[in-house]
């Protein structure tokens, strides 16, 4: 956290959506970009007057307002069902109740609701009620795999229950930003750049990603002599 704190900056934690908002944009940023999940959930929010309206309106409907973020067929009746699921249980689509709940209750409550998994409940309860979840993305599991901070044959499901215990509650946000931040800028997905790495001098993969880098400049080096 010191290092990577002094490489990113304080990070500041706002609410950005209500709990039941922010569960709907994180269906509909699955598979897809930020810029085109905030698109399409602008676009559902611009067609309907409130979740409620959106609970009410036909597939076709919510499938229509949301094409543009991808998947629209697989991801409206994912929004109408789980949105529905929680007005009939409550009567309303206030989940303001979560954040009196112990961390773990609050998941389980959530995890119990169609399509919701381990990363989605964890966005809802750190985004949005700033309780100490952690949302394991696809750049905070490599990142931490490459670290070693989890095992290699561990699945992202179960990187939620290694990492979040692993850092101070008042640390899970900062971790969470940190490590996305991280992994889009340094250690990206092909090529990291070890070289410029904070964490460098502690990560188990440097070396072996080192060798397979030379190698492949080597590689490269020949190709061009040959040709
Ligand atoms: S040293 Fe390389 S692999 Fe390890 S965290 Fe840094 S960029 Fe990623």
């Amino acid at each position: 956290m010191d290092f990577l704190g002094a490489e990113y900056g304080p990070a500041q934690w706002h609410v950005r959506y209500s709990p039941v908002e922010e569960l709907v944009y994180t269906i509909l940023s699955q598979h897809t970009s930020d810029l085109n999940s905030e698109r399409a959930f602008n676009s559902l929010m611009g067609t309907f007057d409130s979740i409620d309206a959106v609970a009410d309106a036909p597939v076709e409907a919510i499938e229509e307002a949301i094409r543009r973020g991808g998947l629209a067929k697989q991801k409206a009746p994912r929004i109408k069902s789980v949105l529905c699921q929680i007005r009939d249980e409550l009567g309303s689509f206030d989940l303001s109740f979560l954040a009196e709940m112990p961390l773990d209750e609050a998941k389980a409550w959530l995890k119990r609701l169609n399509g919701i998994g381990p990363k989605t409940a964890a966005i809802i309860l750190c985004f949005s009620l700033g309780m100490p979840a952690m949302p394991v993305d696809t750049h905070i599991f490599r990142v931490s795999k490459r670290l070693g901070l989890i095992g290699a044959k561990v699945n992202a499901d179960k990187a939620h229950d290694i990492l979040e215990p692993m850092v101070e509650p008042q640390d899970v946000f900062a971790f969470h930003m940190y490590l996305i931040q991280h992994g889009r800028q340094v250690c990206k997905a092909q090529r990291p750049r070890c070289g410029e790495c904070a964490l460098g001098w502690g990560c188990r993969e440097r070396p072996k990603l080192e060798r397979e880098a030379k190698r492949a400049a080597r590689k490269r080096k020949s190709g061009n002599k040959i040709g």
